[in-house]
């Protein structure tokens, strides 16, 4: 991977993890609801921003990064993670998980698969 691909990566990661943090401590407010367009108002860091989400139209948000960039910056996430929470009935299987014993056993069949002496 490049640097710039990799630069990519980090930075929509920073943005994922800001996005999701101003939701869950609830820095995101719906100002204003039309029909197929919202308006939110969204507490940074360092500054109140303004998001429109809309239907038809991309995204728009008042903070420099979108003025500058125009990609998706972590208020508009923030303000789509929002409106469109994850379904929370689907369950997580990372969360449902296996138990430590189940795990061990995982392992410990995997590591057979790669051991030429068990091999018929
Ligand atoms: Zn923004």
């Amino acid at each position: 991977m490049g640097f710039s691909q990799r630069c990519k990566v980090l930075l929509s990661e920073y943005i994922q993890t800001k996005a999701s943090r101003l939701v869950e401590e609830q820095w995101v407010f719906e100002l204003f609801r039309g029909k197929g367009y919202s308006i939110f108002q969204v507490e940074g860091d360092t500054d109140i921003y303004q998001v429109h989400l809309s239907e038809t139209n991309t995204p728009s948000c008042t903070c420099l990064h979108w003025v500058y960039r125009h990609t998706i910056c972590s208020h508009i996430l923030a303000c789509q993670l929002y409106s469109e929470p994850p379904h929370p009935e689907e369950p997580d299987e990372l969360e449902e998980g296996l138990t430590p014993k189940e795990i061990e056993r995982l392992v410990t069949e995997a590591a057979d698969l790669f051991n030429p002496t068990t091999w018929r």
